[in-house]
């Protein structure tokens, strides 16, 4: 691994460490840095927001990582968010977007998925802080008496609790726990927002005692360009950057997001009243796909000046640069490419007004559909307006070639999600259920091959005399809703001759995200096989259903999970129930694609081996029917 000289910028950090480490009353310094920790020796890039929220601090921040991670740095982002909740895990997606979920379990704002898919790197709690996870560790600190005494205040105490674990990701942030190079910061919300002032105070305090040379800042900010003048306007751009100077920080770098690129004059402007040299001030305006921004920076020279500001040139690995820009290049002209059949993909949901409630689902198609040339155009159906009645004509009218189902909570729009699967089933639509859509293909199953009219999860129906779905033992224990689900990344023990076997490529194991407080009840599993449902995906030591699937010769392609395939996607590494859906959707929508030899890769043939579970014509009496 390219190493800089860990020693060239510790001189200042190390002499102010010596006394801001004692945390004891003598002095006023109170700065505890984890053991173990080298000052200098990770660098830090802080990106701050100004002028308005929704400027893409995130996507920024994630693709300037991705490119110091080409050059074969190790980064660690972290995203400081400025409200109480302890997690996203009780936030409405409906509001706050998608509620993301980490392999170790942890429940966080979607950019935590931004990071993870432009990284190709899985992060954990550690690189998600919210105010309330900060003020609870100071407030049950000092009732265990952990202040020696002392009053316990903003600064220095919080301060220090949010640069504590800073330095504690410098340490161990990097892929497979090694240290960081870099840390990049990302600060919620907007300079000058109440509820995040004492974030950006304690970044002041870091980059001071970590030394000259050892923080980059980035103000992204705004540019207007009224319609009514017809010119690009810099003055709220130049305020906000002020305010951020209040702060006394100095921006290193000024990226302007605008709706069109920033004219040389209005980038001149800003430079002069901000102090920051022309070359680094960059016009971010926006672009047809995310993923045309790093090249976009590069091109640019953003990461040189990353690089000159933080003296890092000498770290650089210029093979694994060039071979991650390659690789990159390929995807983002695939994304684009004009050879793709249009495919649609109608996704069920009951926040489908919200493109954010399911952003990862989103992006999952996105990969998928550019690794196999498919252009796709999604179609959010609201569930609640779909009903055993209008089914037909309601999903008929939008001619789809494959169909989601995705996850949710609560009882609105259940009955329209199972006349949709049922309809689905019938008419050999590609089907992907996940989660509450898995579920709820069960249900539909139960219904309607297994002679289990009643079939119902405890979730809609508490005292449901036919539950095929019901709480987790566990669960049962817990009161409440808050973090009392089962959370992060699980083993699934795939079946022999399975489709979910072929798709995973083989593999007997595989590892996948589950967020959910119901399970397919495992004392109605044997009737749900014996009717012809196949279960492939099972927890290896206890009776938890993951995945299920129709064999091929009942269905294209009819599978569900009880996990969260779209958060383990990325671009470079399509998440593989995804790929089947869009193969057996491209073969819908232009059979002449059937010898496609990358089409070929993602379609099982139906064959005798695979496994069949019962007869669907045979049913057995089930407990439900009496
Ligand atoms: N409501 C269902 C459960 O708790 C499904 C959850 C989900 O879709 N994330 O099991």
């Amino acid at each position: 691994m390219p190493h800089h000289d860990d020693t060239s910028h510790g001189s200042d950090g190390e002499a102010f460490l010596s006394q801001f480490g004692k945390s004891n009353q003598q002095t006023e310094f109170y700065s505890p840095a984890p053991d173990g920790y080298v000052p200098g020796r990770t660098r830090f890039v802080a990106v701050f927001g100004t002028v308005m929220s929704g400027l893409g601090k995130g996507i920024f921040s994630a693709s300037l990582a991705k490119l110091m991670k080409d050059k074969g740095l190790q980064v660690a982002p972290i995203k400081l968010e400025g409200y109480l909740n302890i997690d996203s895990g009780t936030l409405n997606p409906y509001r706050h977007g998608e509620v993301f979920v980490l392999d170790d379990g942890t429940e966080c704002d979607m950019d935590l998925g931004t990071y993870e898919r432009l990284l190709d790197q899985n992060l954990s709690r550690r690189n998600f802080c919210t105010s309330g996870q900060i003020y609870s560790e100071i407030l049950e600190r000092e009732r265990r008496g952990g202040f020696l005494g002392r009053d316990v205040q903003m600064i220095p105490h919080v301060t220090g609790e949010v640069k504590h674990r800073l330095r504690t990701l410098a340490m161990t942030g990097g892929e497979g726990g090694k240290p960081a190079d870099l840390v990049f910061i990302e600060v919620g919300g907007t300079v000058g927002d109440f509820e995040n002032g004492f974030y950006i105070e304690a970044l002041r305090e870091l980059a001071f005692e970590e030394g000259p040379g050892s923080f980059c800042n980035v103000a992204l900010t705004y540019i207007l360009e009224p319609k009514t003048l017809g010119e690009q306007k810099s003055k709220a751009a130049q305020l906000g950057v002020k305010r951020l100077m209040e702060f006394g920080i100095q921006p290193n770098i000024l990226a302007l997001r605008a709706d069109n690129p920033v004219t040389d004059s209005a980038m001149e402007k800003i430079s002069m009243f901000s102090n920051v040299p022309l070359q680094r001030v960059f016009s971010m305006h926006d672009r047809e796909s995310i993923y045309t921004i790093p090249e976009a920076m590069r091109a640019g020279g953003l990461d040189r000046e990353v690089l000159s500001i933080l003296d890092m040139h000498g770290a650089v690995d210029q093979v694994s640069e060039d071979d991650a820009r390659d690789q990159w290049a390929g995807y983002a002209r695939g994304i684009v490419s004009e050879r793709r059949t249009p495919l649609t993909v109608g996704i069920l949901g009951k926040y489908t007004a919200l493109r954010d409630a399911y952003a990862s689902i989103d992006k999952a198609l996105e990969h998928a559909g550019t690794h196999l040339s498919a252009a796709i155009n999604i179609q959010w159906l609201d569930v609640t307006d779909i009903n055993v009645d209008n089914v037909e004509s309601a999903l008929a009218e939008h001619d789809l070639h494959a169909v989601i189902v995705p996850g949710g909570f609560g009882e609105r729009g259940i009955e329209g999600k199972v006349a949709s699967i049922k309809y689905v089933r019938e008419q050999r639509i590609p089907f992907l259920g996940i989660c509450l859509g898995f579920q709820m293909a069960v249900i539909e199953y139960a219904r309607h091959m297994a002679s289990m009219a009643d079939a119902n999860s405890t979730e809609f129906v508490a005292d449901a005399k036919c539950a095929v779905i019901s709480e987790l033992p566990d669960q049962k224990e817990i009161e409440g809703l808050g973090g009392t689900m089962r959370l992060g990344g699980q083993d699934v023990l795939l079946s022999e001759h399975s489709l979910a076997k072929f798709l995973f490529r083989g593999d007997r194991e595989v590892r996948e995200r589950f967020r959910h407080r119901y399970e397919v009840e495992p004392e109605m599993i044997e009737q749900l096989e014996q009717a012809g449902l196949v279960f492939s995906g099972r927890h290896p030591i206890h009776p938890i259903m993951q995945i299920m699937e129709l064999p091929g010769t009942a269905h294209p392609y009819f599978i569900g999970a009880q996990f969260h395939p779209e958060l383990t996607s990325r671009p470079l590494n399509p998440q593989p129930m995804f790929m089947g859906l869009i193969a057996a959707g491209i073969l819908r929508a232009d059979p002449e694609r059937r010898d496609d030899p990358i089409l070929r890769d993602w379609i099982m043939e139906p064959s005798s081996d695979s496994p069949q579970g019962g007869d669907p014509t045979h049913h057995v009496p089930s407990p439900c029917t009496g």
